[in-house]
């Protein structure tokens, strides 16, 4: 009886039994055979998808802004101009006529990446317009009938046309970090060294835009400055800002730097009582730069800055002491913006 039992349950595990267990195991050979391959081709199409998706959006984007629409900060009127016609305003605005051609040609190039960031990363900020002619929003824009009444009439003409041809023979290229234009800050002096969007607006740490120095910057008039002022404008500069600002000018601590950033700028200041950022007291006391030094002789203050502007990116004196030593355009952005390609 019990043998028959054992065929039985033999007959029932060799029928039913192990053709389960073989099923399973082998579909689940499958499954674990089958799942590195296809998710491998599934990534490597994704990813080769959104490559060139992402390159094709970029190009897109980047053919959509060969036309500028342009916002008249005084009139309110937007413009519609082709990139290359708007630029000339932009770099007869921004970079002075006699510099070195290849610092203007640097600026061209500067001015059209700059151009094209904004317009694809500041979707909102100007209604129906991609950018403004006001400097200390997006970037100067001068009119030729402007820029003319500016110049000596003798020279106007040549002038202009330097800036056009240089304009021109930097059609379509832009600055690009990873495939992507870079946000091309740029200022009048750097004083020597560049500074870290980091350590100016806090944020993104844009891994392009990174401290470097510069010689020669120092035979530019924007170089250094000097800012005197009485102790009641201190005061009163202060008060505009802070109503509940106190300071006592017998102590002589009243005024003190706390914190430097490495490339030498004012990071955090004392002044009375409220402890500011080195870029808010920049613009409280209308100083050039965040790289100054005071004194104080009992009744006035005085302030002497190095540099002119921000410190972040190109320098523009810089890129033409660069230009006057012998460097092109490519390098001169190459320097100022770490890693990147001109393409
Ligand atoms: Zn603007």
């Amino acid at each position: 009886m019990k043998k028959y039992l054992f065929y039985l349950l033999a007959f029932v595990f060799v029928v039913f039994i192990l053709p389960i267990i073989c099923t399973t195991s082998l579909e689940g050979k499958e499954i674990v055979a089958n799942a590195p391959n296809s998710t491998n081709m599934e990534s490597d199409t994704d990813q080769t998808e959104n490559n060139g998706e992402q390159i094709q959006n970029f190009d897109e984007n980047y053919l959509k802004y060969q036309t500028i629409r342009l916002l008249h900060t005084k009139t309110g009127e937007i413009e519609e101009l082709p990139m290359d016609e708007y630029l000339y305003g932009v770099v007869a605005a921004e970079m002075p006529a006699s510099y070195d051609v290849e610092a203007l040609k640097a600026q061209a190039i500067v001015a059209r990446t700059y151009t094209i960031y904004q317009a694809m990363h500041s979707i909102g900020k100007h209604e129906n317009a991609d950018i403004c002619d006001d400097y200390g929003c997006c970037q100067a824009w001068i009119s030729k009938e402007e820029r003319f009444a500016s110049w000596n009439p003798s020279e106007a003409e040549a002038n202009w046309q330097k800036i056009v041809d240089c304009v021109n023979a930097t059609t379509g290229k832009i600055i690009t970090y990873n495939g992507e234009p870079i946000n091309a800050f740029f200022h009048s002096n750097s004083g020597g060294i560049t500074e870290t969007s980091l350590n100016i607006w806090g944020g993104i740490d844009y891994p392009y835009l990174k401290s470097v120095e510069t010689s020669g910057e120092n035979g530019y008039t924007q170089y250094s400055s000097e800012v005197i002022m009485s102790k009641e404008e201190l005061e009163n500069k202060m008060k505009e800002k802070y109503s509940d600002f106190k300071i006592d000018f017998s102590d002589s601590n009243c005024i003190q730097i706390l914190e430097y950033t490495s490339s030498n700028r004012v990071k955090t200041i004392k002044i009375g009582n409220k402890e500011i950022a080195g870029t808010e007291a920049r613009t409280i006391l209308g100083l050039k730069s965040t790289n100054f030094k005071f004194s104080f002789d009992g009744n006035q203050f005085i302030f002497s800055v190095i540099g002119n502007g921000h410190g972040v990116g190109m320098s523009q004196t810089g890129a033409d002491s660069m230009a006057k030593s012998g460097s092109n355009y490519e390098e001169i952005i190459k320097h100022f913006y770490t890693g990147v390609e001109i393409k």
